[in-house]
């Protein structure tokens, strides 16, 4: 049986990991932390705007699994806020263990607390050549994964061997990045100062990271919103979250800041209202749709008297700076210059989601599992919306301001295409029949060879 190595337990990597397990790979996924979903454990809005067209294309082809389970968790559906429609609000307490039993239940071999820090390549004892590959150089093999884990307290060296590997390790932080680009560490859910920082495998192989832009050319754009606990807020506040999953509270004039919108990663969400308003959505927590808002301002706005953020900590000041390690890869995932390197998540562009995750890493998975058993690579076709994402976003890196650029279903630039192709539907049986048509039906679920 062949072996997929997956780095990095985000939705994209335990995407990945679904697709190789299902089409009979050993699968190994690797995670820092002690906790699978990454940034999935603190966002929580699915099936906004195009990303309802896209977790449909997705069960379509038979990568249903994990929208089977942000479905059976959310608590609010169909909810309408500014700027967005039709979204699902899952519960970020409950999510993650839910996601591990699935992945369990699979066969995946997960290993927490266990880091990637190096790339060992297909020549025996070499280190990885630390040079870009070119165009016509010879594809490069990766080897096995350098691992530090956690061995009671302390950690220790290991080397993990496979047949073919899935980066997925995202683009967020480390802390060095978040202090000299952001304002310093603002103790996010991936907790580097506990787990250690985020490794770039494909930087260790030689390759050329690209580092996404924010306003002004600055590194790194900062993640979009902050978790309050619920129970901080006034009860009053509490019941109209509970009841209609979102509210907008205005905010008093002297605390509206247009300029904040721009330093955010997503946007989708780079609204007036969302620089006149706190907007507030009930995902288990209180999701607050500002990358950071300073605490004693906060507590002066009505129903947030006695406000505490749970993520990031310090969410009265940061919050964590992402796009910083992208890597450059094809139409298949496939990192560029590697044979058996498959890239899935914002490491795989400048991708901004869930749904986004889950897309781009189905297919890297399901690619790294079609290597490891000698088959034709999947691409999917732009009649699809999921497939012309993944086009469109590569296309954009030959274009200007390509690093200031982010793309999801869920608005911005991409959402507004897929209105004018004729890509956005609603309609669950018009989206299998486009599916269908473009022979991709259960594909992913299709024995290979
Ligand atoms: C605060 C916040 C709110 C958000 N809200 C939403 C939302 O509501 N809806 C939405 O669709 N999107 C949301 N997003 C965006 C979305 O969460 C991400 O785009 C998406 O989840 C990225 O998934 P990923 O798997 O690519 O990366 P990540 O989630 O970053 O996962 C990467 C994983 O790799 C691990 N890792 C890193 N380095 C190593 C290594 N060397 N070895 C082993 N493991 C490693 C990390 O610990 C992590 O678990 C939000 C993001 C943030 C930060």
């Amino acid at each position: 049986m062949s072996k997929i190595v997956i780095a990095g337990g985000g939705w994209a990597g335990c995407a990945a990991a679904v697709r190789a397990a299902k089409l009979g790979m050993e699968t190994v996924l690797i995670e820092k932390t002690d906790l699978l979903l990454g940034l999935g454990n603190v966002g929580g809005i699915m099936r906004n705007n195009g990303r309802f067209t896209a977790a449909e294309e997705n069960i379509a082809m038979g990568a249903g699994e994990l929208f089977e389970i942000t479905d059976r968790l959310s608590t609010h559906k169909n909810v309408d806020f500014p700027g967005h429609r039709h979204a699902s609000l899952y519960d970020t307490r409950a999510i993650e263990p839910e996601v591990r039993r699935l992945l369990q239940s699979l066969g995946v071999e997960i290993r927490f607390m266990c880091r990637a820090v190096d790339v060992i390549m297909d020549e025996e004892g070499k280190p990885a050549p630390r040079i870009q590959p070119a165009e016509g150089d010879a594809p490069r093999r990766v080897k096995a994964l350098k691992l530090m884990k956690a061995n009671g307290g302390h950690y220790i060296e290991d080397i993990l061997r496979g047949d073919v590997f899935v980066e997925t390790t995202g683009s967020t932080g480390p802390m060095g990045n978040c202090a000299r680009h952001g304002s310093g560490c603002a103790m996010c859910i991936l907790r580097c100062p506990a787990f250690g920082p985020r490794v770039s495998l494909t930087a260790k192989a030689g390759a050329c990271d690209l580092t996404g832009e924010r306003a002004g050319g600055v590194p790194g754009a900062f993640s979009g919103s902050c978790k309050i606990d619920k129970s901080t807020l006034s009860k009053k506040l509490q019941k109209k979250l509970e009841k209609d999953g979102f509210a907008a509270v205005p905010l008093p004039e002297h605390l509206v800041n247009p300029g904040k919108l721009s330093q955010k990663v997503c946007q989708q969400y780079a609204l007036p209202e969302f620089a006149e308003n706190v907007i507030v959505l009930d995902t288990g927590c209180a999701k607050l749709m500002t990358p950071f808002f300073n605490l004693e301002q906060l507590r002066t706005v009505e129903g947030f008297e006695n406000a505490m953020f749970s993520d990031p900590y310090a969410g009265g000041k940061s919050n964590s700076l992402r796009y910083m390690a992208v890597g450059e890869r094809d139409e298949f995932m496939r990192a560029r210059g590697f044979e058996n390197l498959f890239l899935g998540g914002e490491k795989s562009g400048f991708f901004v989601g869930h749904t986004e995750a889950i897309t781009t890493g189905s297919l890297a998975g399901y690619n790294a599992a079609v290597t490891a058993a000698g088959g034709h690579l999947l691409e999917l076709p732009d009649s699809l919306a999921t497939g012309d994402l993944i086009k469109y976003a590569q296309d954009a890196l030959t274009e200007e301001n390509a690093l200031q650029r982010r793309f999801t279903f869920a608005g911005g630039e991409y959402f507004r295409r897929m209105e004018e192709k004729g890509l956005y539907s609603t309609d669950p049986k018009k989206i299998k029949k486009r599916v269908k048509e473009a022979g991709l039906e259960n594909i992913y679920n299709k024995a290979l060879m």
